[in-house]
């Protein structure tokens, strides 16, 4: 996809990366390039009228200087988690969906941030890995990004699909709202790469995520990469509830299973829409047309506003009851909700955070 770019600053000390090297080779007609000493300076807001938009389109290149690799920061003890590891390798996103979570999680550094020192990373992973040699993570670049927004100029899938190609033990997660599959198409994955994608129906894709590939588009490029060698998972999160949502998200899973016969998804999730009130109001202020935006919504014991629980419910086990009448045993987990709730969706307690990362890792494993 063509995302727009008003600048990119370069950290000094990163130039003769081959990341930065590449990046400034696919910029240089489209956008001024500016060398600066600390990358930290261009990423910070800078007064303005929605400055986070502004940070979209100003892309640095620079060094992290913090662990690459953590456990998911959505994790807490609140909730039957995934047990899924994070990698950060950018921080913002050029896409704009209305109810993002980053409008308030980076509001103070919302420069678009891609760490030219990513292979450090690879160390952080050995060193996991050979803490623990029994066990099998999935760990994956989608969480403060998205995992191949600007794929085609950064080539970052192809060194990483390289590395998790040859981990038995390591699964790489490729989260994503584009269709932009180019180099992973190229690359072999040797099975050890999942590619995912976070479904909404059309309504909501039409309102409310900005720039993103169509829901068609996301699940035919699902579809490829099926067809060369990789793992399909897919995200119904956030789950909104407005007028036509039950039909519209039956339709979704309906229009999913035709493309994609459901024995080939490896898992999905489910998450309701869920905000603090600084990412509400944050996102109310930047977007104040969109309908999904406008529900009531109850303050929750973790301090997020919610969609009223029977309501919320009703929808997870419409996603969740579409994948039980296709007849194999798709795994699906929720995303930030409580082991209660768990048991209500899916009819059972859910396992150990340890437990659900282990199988969901796994090839081809069913539970
Ligand atoms: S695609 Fe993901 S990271 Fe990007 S704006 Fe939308 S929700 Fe945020």
């Amino acid at each position: 996809m063509n995302f727009e770019l008003d600048a990119v600053f370069i950290e000094d000390s990163e130039r003769e990366t081959a990341l930065a090297r590449r990046i400034a080779a696919a910029v240089q007609d489209r956008a001024p390039i500016e060398n600066v000493a600390d990358g930290r300076v261009p990423a910070r807001a800078i007064a303005g009228a929605d400055s986070f938009s502004a940070g979209k389109r100003r892309m640095v290149v620079m060094r992290r200087r913090t662990p690459f690799v953590m456990s998911c920061p959505a994790g807490s003890a609140r909730f039957a988690c995934c047990g899924y590891l994070v990698m950060v390798l950018a921080s913002n996103c050029p896409m704009d969906c209305s109810y993002c979570f980053l409008q308030e999680f980076v509001a103070d550094n919302p420069g678009f941030q891609i760490y030219s020192n990513f292979a450090d990373a690879f160390e952080e992973l050995e060193r996991i890995a050979h803490r623990a040699p029994d066990r099998h993570f999935r760990i994956g670049t989608g969480e403060l990004a998205d995992s191949l927004a600007f794929d085609t100029m950064t080539g970052l899938s192809r060194e990483l699909i390289a590395y998790f190609a040859e981990r038995e033990k390591l699964t790489l997660e490729l989260k994503t709202k584009t269709d932009e599959i180019g180099n992973l198409l190229d690359s072999d994955p040797r099975g050890r790469v999942l590619v995912s994608w976070t479904l909404s129906p059309e309504k909501v894709w039409r309102t409310s995520e900005h720039r993103t590939a169509p829901p068609a588009a996301r699940i035919d490029a699902a579809r490829r990469v099926l067809e060369a060698g990789y793992r399909v998972a897919f995200h119904f999160d956030p789950v909104i509830a407005y007028v036509d949502a039950e039909r519209e998200y039956a339709e979704l899973l309906d229009h999913l299973f035709e493309v994609i016969a459901p024995e080939k998804i490896a898992f999905f999730s489910i998450g309701g829409l869920r905000m603090t009130p600084g990412l509400r109001a944050a996102a109310r202020r930047r977007w104040p047309r969109d309908p999904m935006l406008l529900d009531e919504h109850v303050l929750a014991d973790d301090g997020r506003l919610r969609t009223f629980t029977p309501l919320r419910l009703k929808l997870y086990r419409i996603i969740a009851d579409r994948f039980e009448r296709a007849g194999v045993k798709v795994p699906g987990y929720l995303c930030m909700e409580a082991a209660s709730v768990h048991e209500r969706v899916f009819g059972a307690a859910p396992a150990s955070p340890a437990t659900i990362g282990e199988r969901l890792a796994r090839e081809r494993e069913r539970f």
